[in-house]
């Protein structure tokens, strides 16, 4: 029988999508789940910076949806009978961006963010409208930068890349305003008495005004970590939410674990800064780093795992429950912790290099980046697949990829399928036996050295854009030599902990390590930041499903 046959639509158009309306009997299925409340016109519901949970069914009447700003209020949608309220933040608890007001006296259904958790893990086809009208809510939001956050930078700026990449990568829409080109933004800057010295400023909902503050301050500002009770005992606390600590939330939550994750940046990991993974299966057209955490965290948070953007600082292990120790201060108890920190980019030896990164030397190819240097010659340092990817990717907006490798050709370390899209670029010129030598430039890298280690020759070239994809070092300083690590710094589990590891760890149980445990009982690795890992998205997330059938066998113990 054909899908028409049975009276389904063929294809449900973007906007059906987004702004569904239900059936009477999903109407009902709902109410189940919630309370009727009666409104009056002019009611407000929500107010912006409330918290996200309440979440509306209009049975009869309507509701709009307003942006409030300094000046005047625009009204962004309007719900009638059959439609529901609601985006990514309904489920995260963090506060609302809108005014929600009835415009007409009417009935509705209410739920809270509990019960609105409980209907879409319980009912599959209205947990499917939910999830995807929430997510493709939130998709337009950011694309027409509606939010409550204006960011006011400039573009030769690393901090103001910082907090693009910051914003970006946690699907929080803003508008941004860049001084080098807005002639208008004296005007703002006056009203808010900033001096141009103090940008990148960042104006948080609407009134508190942020000179170049860190991720934390920004994330406290969003309200991001509002809703999280950092005191309370987690069954599991996984540190880092690259794609195996997010697939631990996931497979973690949705096996009923009480879970918390941490998280010193955004959701993706070093997954998030690539521009498009080809190789995850399922996925024949490539999907970008980005789109993929994004969708991971929506999945995470609808199981009921909750984030916290805080760094993992220390690593309490001398005590049941665990502690870890969070850079604001806070304590987190942990029956079983998943250490997901992954690997951070490994640097040039160059005395200058940090004054010049966001302002032309930059370790993603994401289409922030792509946009900064389009239409110029780019530099790609790097012979991996991550290096391979940034140059594809870049070939198609700038006018040349210089491709830098310190060996004789890509085949020992790139996967065939990118070293035969590079040929078949010929806006990619590779250049082996070199290395990076000297970077020079004022606040932005202007021009740049590089050296033929077969000849000697040294090279001075205008490149203003540098990309070093040159491999990652594991983050493993802040475990507080609480577990066995390699030589390297990666952390070893199961069958890779000696008898001498463990005696030296006091491992106090009869039974060995289980496959991903540490030399601590109940405290796992996963992903990247093991010893051993295949540095793989897939093979991250691999792991991070498989400890958590571990973590069950602990919490039993
Ligand atoms: C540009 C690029 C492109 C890539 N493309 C592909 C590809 O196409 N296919 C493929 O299979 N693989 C690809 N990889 C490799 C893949 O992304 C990694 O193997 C994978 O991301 C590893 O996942 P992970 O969760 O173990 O660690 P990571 O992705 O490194 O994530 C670790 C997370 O932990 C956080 N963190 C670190 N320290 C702390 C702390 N103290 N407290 C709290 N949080 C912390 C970090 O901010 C980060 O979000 C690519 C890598 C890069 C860099």
């Amino acid at each position: 029988m054909t899908d028409e046959a049975r009276g389904l639509p063929l294809a449900i158009s973007r906007a059906e999508q987004t702004f569904p309306r239900l059936t009477p009997a999903q109407i009902r299925r709902i109410a189940a789940h919630g309370h009727s409340r009666r409104v009056q016109s002019g009611e407000v519901l929500l107010e912006p910076r409330g918290s996200g949970a309440s979440f509306f069914v209009v049975v009869s009447g309507e509701l709009e949806v307003i942006r409030p700003s300094r000046a005047e209020e625009t009204v962004v949608a309007v719900f009638g009978p059959g439609q529901f309220t609601g985006e990514v933040n309904t489920l995260s608890g963090r506060p609302m961006f809108f005014k929600l007001r009835a415009t007409k006296p009417g009935e509705l259904i209410e739920l809270d963010r509990e019960h609105v958790l409980a209907l879409v893990q319980t009912d599959a086809e209205l947990g499917e409208i939910l999830m995807r009208a929430f997510i493709l809510r939130r998709v337009e939001l950011v694309a027409a930068g509606v939010g409550n956050v204006v960011l006011v930078g400039s573009s030769n700026s690393a901090s103001t890349l910082r907090i693009k990449e910051f914003l970006m990568r946690n699907s929080q829409p803003y508008s941004y305003i860049d001084v080098e080109r807005d002639p208008a933004v004296q005007n703002l800057l006056d009203s808010f008495h900033i001096a141009a010295s103090e940008i990148p400023v960042v104006i948080c909902r609407g009134e508190l005004v942020l000179r170049n503050p860190t991720n934390q301050q920004l994330a406290d500002c969003l309200g991001f970590n509002e809703t999280v009770d950092a005191s309370q005992i987690r069954d599991l606390v996984v540190v880092g939410a690259g794609p195996s600590g997010l697939a631990a939330a996931v497979y973690g939550a949705s096996e009923g674990l009480g879970v918390l994750v941490l998280e010193t940046n955004a959701p993706g990991g070093q997954a998030g800064s690539s521009s498009s993974i080809e190789n995850y299966l399922g996925f024949p057209t490539g999907i970008s780093g980005q789109e993929l955490a994004g969708r991971a965290y929506t999945q995470a948070q609808k199981f009921g795992a909750q984030m916290l953007i805080a760094s993992g600082a220390r690593l309490a292990c001398d005590r049941k429950p665990y502690v870890v120790e969070v850079d604001n201060g806070a304590k987190i108890p942990a029956r079983t912790v998943v250490i997901a920190t992954g690997a951070q980019y490994r640097k040039l030896p160059l005395e200058n290099l940090s004054r010049f990164e966001g302002a032309g030397v930059y370790y993603g190819a994401t289409y922030v980046e792509a946009q900064l240097c389009s239409g110029e010659e780019v530099i790609v340092v790097g012979g991996g697949n991550s290096a391979g990817q940034a140059a594809v990717f870049l070939a198609k907006t700038t006018e040349r990829v210089h491709l830098l490798v310190r060996s004789a050709g890509l085949a020992e370390t790139m996967s065939r399928y990118l070293i035969r899209r590079i040929e078949a670029t010929p806006t990619i010129v590779l250049w082996p036996y070199t290395e990076i030598v000297a970077l020079e430039g004022d606040d932005h890298l202007e021009s740049v050295q590089w050296r033929n280690s077969r000849t000697g020759q040294v090279e001075k070239r205008k490149i203003r854009h540098l990309f070093l994809m040159t491999g990652a070092v594991p983050n493993t300083h802040w475990l507080n030599d609480c577990v066995a690590l390699d030589a390297k710094g990666f952390v070893k589990t199961g069958p890779d902990l000696s008898p001498e590891d463990l005696t030296a760890a006091h491992w106090p149980l009869a039974r060995p390590p289980y496959l991903l445990e540490t030399s601590v009982p109940g405290v796992f690795a996963v992903g990247d930041v093991r010893r051993g890992s295949v540095k793989r998205v897939a093979a991250a997330v691999g792991d991070g499903s498989i400890a958590i059938s571990f973590v069950h066998e602990v919490l039993q113990e």
